[in-house]
């Protein structure tokens, strides 16, 4: 017997049919004898529409009144997939995050998971319960609501695989695992057995959207093994987890993020401790900068450019522009009509020739570069977003056909 943690998301319960399908792959592995603790999504589009009500009443509505909205969708996703293996007659019981209880801190919508109380969950299951748990949510200290920001319910569901020590984590979702490129968009993208932890955060945090990257951090800290899943078909998924058969396949996918924004600080004086003032100014606000690009100075002045994610952008923009006279800059630019694309596998930084097929295949389309970032396990550029979709196609087409 087993210990086997499921995650759903919103689009496989998005209505009544796709709840009784949810429910009918816990029975599945509730039958086969194992413990099961389900986490799901608010359904289908329910997070978007409660942020667009928001948006009627008040356009800059607190964190924390936020927090309590949204933590309702998920709430209602409880209850109903409850009822329906209530009717099925299944012993079942919901939680929210505060009755579990998932302890937070207090940074409404984007609160971190600090502890989680496993006792109540645990005697559910010694009941031979099925529990339901609200993903997305938790409460802080003075039992106030927070929520774990956008994607979070795969961090719920991580984080409660490892607090109970679960056999696995499956992460259910409407793709049946992690492909080479987005199923979606690209037609010649293929699915991967496994994937390393690693291989895996980069490709969740450059926007592959199948996990959230936080689950996968989560998961990598506390040696979870992860499956991403179809909820609709019965076929084998893409295995998370730390070793990995070295398979001679240097580049693992493709991946591109169209939440990215470009600044660019004119007219620097070249002289040290300019880059200093920027960078500290931005984490003094919070602003996390990806990728930097410094010009070789000339006629003594420089320019640094860096991207942010697009909800910093305003807030990096005034930031800088207050301290112009600080930095002794000319002037700031920014544009937002950009997206990231990129190839992740491990090992490619001893593999020069990877980055160079990526830039054929983008000079082949005659798609321009504006900036390029290398890691151990990456190679990220920066291009306008009217042509991502098309760069992502033929960088993939370039190593996987
Ligand atoms: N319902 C939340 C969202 O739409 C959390 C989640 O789905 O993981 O972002
Ligand atoms: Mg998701």
């Amino acid at each position: 017997m087993s210990l086997v943690v499921q995650k759903f998301g919103g689009s496989s319960v998005a209505d009544a049919k796709k709840i009784f399908n949810v429910a009918g792959r816990i029975v599945d592995a509730y039958n086969e004898g194992n413990d099961v603790v389900v986490v799901v999504s608010a359904m289908g589009d329910t997070t978007d529409d409660l942020i667009a009500k928001a948006k009627e009443i008040n356009e800059k509505p607190s964190r924390r009144e936020m927090d309590v909205l949204l933590s309702t969708g998920e709430q209602i996703t409880i209850s109903l997939l409850a009822m329906a293996l209530e009717k099925m007659g299944y012993p079942v019981i919901s939680l929210t995050g505060w009755q579990v209880p998932m302890i937070t801190d207090s940074n409404n919508s984007k609160a971190r998971l600090r502890t989680i109380k496993t006792a109540r969950i645990m005697s559910e299951l010694d009941k031979k319960k099925i529990v339901i748990v609200a993903g997305f949510q938790g409460v802080n200290e003075l039992n106030d609501i927070t929520t774990l920001g956008r994607g979070g319910s795969d961090t719920t569901a991580v984080a409660l695989a490892a607090a109970l020590k679960a056999d696995v984590c499956e992460i259910y979702t409407d793709v049946d695992g992690v492909y080479t490129a987005d199923p979606r968009k690209v037609k010649n993208a293929q699915k991967l057995n496994d994937i390393s932890y690693d291989e895996m955060l980069e490709l969740a945090s450059l926007g592959a959207n199948v996990l959230h990257n936080r689950s996968v951090e989560l998961a990598k800290k506390y040696n979870v093994n992860m499956e991403v899943k179809s909820s609709f078909e019965k076929v084998d998924g893409t295995k998370v987890k730390e070793v990995r058969l070295v398979e001679k396949m240097l580049v693992r996918g493709v991946a591109k993020d169209d939440d990215v924004a470009r600044i660019s600080v004119i007219g620097i004086p070249d002289e040290p401790g300019k880059a200093y003032r920027v960078f500290d100014l931005l984490a003094k606000k919070n602003i996390s900068v990806d990728i930097i690009l410094q010009s070789i100075g000339r006629d003594n002045t420089k320019d640094i450019s860096f991207t942010v994610c697009m909800d910093q952008l305003e807030d990096a923009v005034n930031i800088i522009t207050e301290n112009l006279d600080l930095l002794g800059a000319k002037e700031v630019k920014s544009r937002s009509d950009i997206s990231k694309v990129s190839i992740v596998g491990a090992g490619m930084a001893s593999n020069p020739g990877v980055a160079a097929k990526m830039f054929e295949a983008l000079f082949d389309a005659q798609i321009n570069i504006h900036m390029i970032s290398t890691s151990e396990i990456k190679v990220s550029v920066l291009i306008n977003e009217k042509n991502a979709d098309r760069a992502v196609e033929v960088i993939h087409d370039k190593f996987f056909c």
